[in-house]
């Protein structure tokens, strides 16, 4: 029998809205998640969402290498596991990170439930409400949410072409100290950054290790994109060259993919036991049937060839997007070029707020991330992501060229009347907390 209470016409969230927990007050849905469902319909080119695409993995095998899984360790893989992953997963994940320059011991290794899960359980064990996280300006917005989540200040620091800028990271750390301020730690992407796509220069790194050092400032490392460099080598981890002031954030959903959820923290001894807690507290265990399929194909299949591929595919879609930019972009726009990973950071002419315009835009089939999605003060309504790695070459180019008549058409509109007071208004509107554009 069905016990569902009839409708009564109120929603039967009311009666749960004062108990909630203060702290879910920062769980907001963004208002641009609605139009994300329009976003996903096959005539828009959606250059919103951070989807790694997966479409060159070796499905056979990937298909045969789980049912021998299941076949020769079934009970092994469908059980419980360890709270800190499984040893040999762990092994290999410093084989991974020794491509950085990382010299880890696999003791210090934490499998989590995606490297989202690691900013999570990081931030859990950290953060008291009011504690300040230093952020890049923009800033991965999924880690926002998880800053805001846990009732974190942000305080952004500006980024140029060449990554976080030290003399923006040292102002931020004195203004915050002498306000008598707790900073936690500054989080930071420092490979084709989500959603900036620039890098953080080989000469920085030291300088940005030794600020965080001399200010006493821990660093979480979210490095996703580290190995999908279109033309170098991968750079040197900030954690190669700082092992106890550093906790390094490491994934497989983009090198191999990202529905296993397989990723990890590399952290300093004593911070790993917090984590292993804190994780099992939140599952008990990464699964076991993930992590195991993960170690079967890194072990089996080339999964550095596979690596180079992805890289070459992710290379000709940024071309594609740079050189629709190029062509087709109105004057007055400027763009990141990335060297690796998924993103474009555009930046349109002054007074065009891009969360406004995006109705036109989905409207005219093109979808982006508006700036603002990427700041926790409001900031960024003059500009937008652009993600390459899912559509086509020429999708990429029919979306930028349907983004560049949007925007012509705004830029006349305001040059016809002037700022509209519903724009001003937006410029300044503040973040949203992450919505179905968290990737
Ligand atoms: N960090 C960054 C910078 C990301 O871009 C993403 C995913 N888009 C994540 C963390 C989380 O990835 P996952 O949980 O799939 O490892």
């Amino acid at each position: 029998m069905d016990h569902t209470p009839a409708p009564t016409g109120r929603t039967r969230l009311d009666s749960y809205v004062d108990r909630y927990a203060a702290r879910t007050a920062g769980m907001t849905a963004s208002e641009i998640r609605a139009l994300f469902s329009v976003a996903s319909r096959p005539e828009v080119v959606s250059l919103a969402g951070g989807m790694p695409n997966i479409s060159g993995l070796p499905l056979d095998v990937v298909g045969g290498a789980i049912a021998d899984l299941i076949s020769d360790a079934g009970p092994t893989a469908l059980q419980y596991g360890s709270g800190q992953g499984t040893p040999e997963l762990r092994e290999q994940i410093c084989e991974v990170m020794a491509l950085e320059g990382i010299s880890a011991h696999p003791d210090d290794v934490v499998v989590t439930v995606g490297s989202q899960q690691a900013v999570d359980l990081v931030t859990r064990i950290f953060c008291d409400p009011g504690d300040v996280v230093i952020c890049e300006a923009p800033s991965y917005v999924g880690a926002l949410g998880v800053f805001k989540a846990f009732e974190c200040e942000v305080v952004h620091a500006e980024m140029d072409e060449h990554g976080l800028r030290p003399d923006a990271l040292r102002a931020a750390i004195a203004s915050l100290c002498e306000a008598g301020r707790r900073i936690k730690f500054l989080y930071t992407i420092p490979n084709f950054h989500n959603p900036a796509g620039v890098t953080l220069s080989a000469e920085r790194r030291p300088e940005i290790l030794e600020i965080c050092r001399e200010a006493d400032v821990l660093i979480l490392e979210d490095n996703p994109y580290g190995l999908l460099g279109f033309d170098q080598a991968p750079m040197r981890a900030l954690r190669a060259d700082e092992a106890e002031g550093v906790i390094y954030l490491g994934s497989f959903s983009k090198t191999f993919a990202p529905g296993f959820r397989v990723g990890w923290a590399l952290a300093p001894h004593a911070v790993r036991e917090k984590l292993v807690l804190a994780q099992e507290s939140a599952t008990l265990c990464p699964p076991s049937f993930s992590q195991m399929a993960v170690s079967s194909y890194l072990r089996e299949h080339d999964w550095q060839g596979q690596v180079k591929q992805f890289r070459e595919m992710y290379r000709e879609r940024r071309d594609a997007m740079v050189d629709a930019l190029e062509d087709l972009m109105p004057p007055g726009c400027s763009w990141t070029v990335p060297s690796g990973g998924f993103y474009v950071w555009l930046t349109v002419p002054p007074g065009v707020d891009t969360k406004a315009m995006l109705p036109r835009a989905v409207t005219a089939r093109v979808a982006y991330v508006p700036g603002t999605a990427f700041f926790a003060d409001g900031f960024g309504s003059s500009a937008m992501r652009l993600s390459f790695c899912y559509p086509t070459p020429e999708r990429i180019r029919e979306g930028v060229r349907r983004l560049a008549g949007v925007l012509e058409e705004e830029m006349e509109l305001r040059a016809t009347f002037g700022a509209t007071g519903t724009h001003e208004a937006l410029t300044r509107s503040r973040y949203d907390g992450p919505g179905s554009d968290q990737a």
